[in-house]
């Protein structure tokens, strides 16, 4: 296994991926665009910070390239769509770094309620003025944070320790989860009208932008202070500095511009009411040996078990639910793999269904593991759980899932659908106790058989001696049957799997699709 480092990265975080003996970690920090195209192609795995640009001629250039990891929360320098079609994992570490911003909103707001910037530049000018800086103690006084994930509850937790009254406005938050932190949940025209100080912790979307401006400042307490740690985009800073001006608010500290570095005549960048800081929030020494361990140890456990933690263009597996899921995924990527290999035609339909305990484990990624099972064997590119969809979207080929309470013979079962130009193919399969997993069912046929090797798959006339005259032929070639299920239709029409120690070359096929009984033979390959 070969891992890139190209930016600095925690010493704790290189030595944790060096542990593995086998693995070789270059740690490369000063790579030109050009070196790191020229060298890529050698790599599994790529740490960067923010200093790489990770862009579409990056993961071009990448032959074996099976994730990215970036010690840090934004992505921004890595091409996400060009990752994700050529199905390498980029993961991040959110939470890495919420007690940083969440020490420094605390910063901003002390700073703010006495002054401490202003005050200290006063003073080195030779100034000792002490009436020009009475403050306010934060005692008794309302905070209100808008947007209570990681972050916000970092900063509930201090500001209670100041004792503070905590409001929260955050639509997906529980009251639970409010009681047990002491703060009370509101709306957000509540927490404008009830807090002397407001701190924004949401990501910027749609509902976000501009949460603040000149309506919403409106409703705020006159003298209300005002905190943005999150995003520049979330304050309208024209609306801002103007009820800086009138002294509705009385003043604000950000850490985030709406363009970074700011342009020279941003309203806030010269408000004396104003403090500003360069993006500083997460830039502690401690946050970036956070990150460092992090990513190393959620590459490491992506390469070593399969594990995806906080990937950003696929789900999360925790390692318990990946033990759990683990058998489902090679099942599905096996009736995937099967019923594509006996359809004919084109594609258009993949319908999935779900039963039994099946029902509550991550069926997304199931459905993916089927999606790379029918895919493999048609197309040409390298498919996996990152891409299969896209390339199904891609395709035009449509996705219906469903789950069903109706209880079958099985604790758990997965039914596949195929529908082609020419043909629907309709397979099913378990994971037995032991983990194995089982072909249980084709046509809506019962069979048992295993789900791996050589397969001969063939549909009969359901009359005497097939069974006879297939194991003969096999025989007398040197093909060792390892086991022969046959599954009985209500009329005439029978399924056999042929498991086969080794290939059935296509002469003999073709004089087993000669057979008068034989409708239909093809070897499965899984
Ligand atoms: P998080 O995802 O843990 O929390 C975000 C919270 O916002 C969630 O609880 C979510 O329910 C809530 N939310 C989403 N939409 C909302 C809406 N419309 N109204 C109200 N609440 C809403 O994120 P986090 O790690 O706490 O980060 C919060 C912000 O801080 C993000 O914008 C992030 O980009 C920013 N951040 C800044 C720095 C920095 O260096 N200044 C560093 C890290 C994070």
């Amino acid at each position: 296994m070969k891992i890139l480092i190209s930016d600095k990265l925690s010493e704790q975080g290189i030595e944790l991926l060096r542990q593995e003996s086998a693995w070789q970690v270059d740690v490369q920090t000063a790579l030109a665009p050009a070196q790191l195209l020229e060298v890529i192609g050698r790599y599994d795995a790529l740490l960067v910070r923010s200093n790489t640009q990770v862009n579409t001629e990056v993961i071009q250039a990448a032959k074996s390239l099976r994730v990215i990891g970036r010690a840090g929360t934004g992505v921004d320098n890595i091409n996400l769509e060009a990752a994700t079609n050529k199905g390498i994992v980029v993961m991040n570490t959110p939470g890495g770094n919420s007690v940083s911003v969440a020490e420094l909103a605390m910063g901003l707001m002390l700073s703010m309620a006495r002054s401490v910037p202003q005050a200290s530049a006063s003073t080195k000018q030779g100034k000792w003025d002490k009436k020009s800086f009475t403050g306010v103690e934060l005692k008794n006084k309302t905070l209100g944070i808008v947007g209570f994930g990681k972050i916000g509850m970092e900063v509930a937790k201090r500001a209670r320790a100041f004792q503070m009254n905590v409001v929260v406005y955050d639509p997906y938050v529980s009251d639970r989860l409010a009681q047990d932190l002491s703060v009370k949940l509101a709306s957000l025209d509540e927490l404008f009208a009830e807090s002397d100080v407001i701190t924004l912790h949401v990501p910027l979307v749609d509902a976000t932008r501009h949460i603040v401006n000149a309506a919403s400042i409106a409703k705020m307490k006159e003298g209300v202070r005002i905190i943005n740690t999150a995003r520049g985009e979330l304050v309208n800073e024209a609306h801002l500095a103007a009820a800086l001006d009138s002294g509705k608010v009385a003043a604000a500290a950000v850490d985030v511009l709406s363009l970074e570095p700011p342009a020279t005549d941003n309203p806030l960048l010269r408000h004396p009411k104003v403090i500003v800081t360069p993006h500083i929030a997460a830039s502690t020494a401690e946050a970036q040996e956070v990150v460092g361990v992090e990513i190393a140890e959620q590459v490491r456990g992506f390469l070593k078990d399969g594990i995806i933690r906080n990937a950003v263009n696929f789900p999360s597996v925790s390692f318990e639910e990946y033990k759990k899921i683990g058998p489902f995924l090679q099942l599905g990527e096996k009736l995937g793999s099967f019923v594509s290999q006996i359809g004919q035609g084109r594609l258009s339909e993949v319908g999935i269904r779900y039963y039994g305990e099946t029902v509550d484990i991550n069926t997304h990624l199931i459905a993916s593991s089927i999606l790379v099972g029918i895919l493999k064997p048609i197309l040409a590119d390298a498919i996996n759980l990152i891409n299969a969809r896209k390339h199904l979207d891609e395709r035009g080929i449509l996705l219906i899932e469903s789950q069903s309470s109706r209880v079958r013979s099985y604790s758990n079962l997965i039914s596949v659908r195929l529908k082609t130009d020419m043909t629907e193919e309709w397979v099913e399969g378990t994971i037995l106790s032991q983990g194995k997993s089982r072909l249980v069912s084709v046509d809506g046929i019962d069979i048992e058989a295993p789900l791996h090797g050589a397969i001969l798959f063939i549909r009969n006339n359901d009359t005497p001696g097939v069974i006879g005259q297939i194991g003969t032929l096999l025989g007398n070639n040197r093909v060792n049957i390892a086991s022969f299920a046959l599954g009985r239709g209500d009329g005439e029409h029978a399924v056999g799997v042929v498991n086969v120690d080794s290939g059935i070359p296509e002469s003999l096929l073709e004089m087993i699709r000669s057979y008068s009984n034989i409708r239909f033979a093809r070897v499965v390959q899984l």
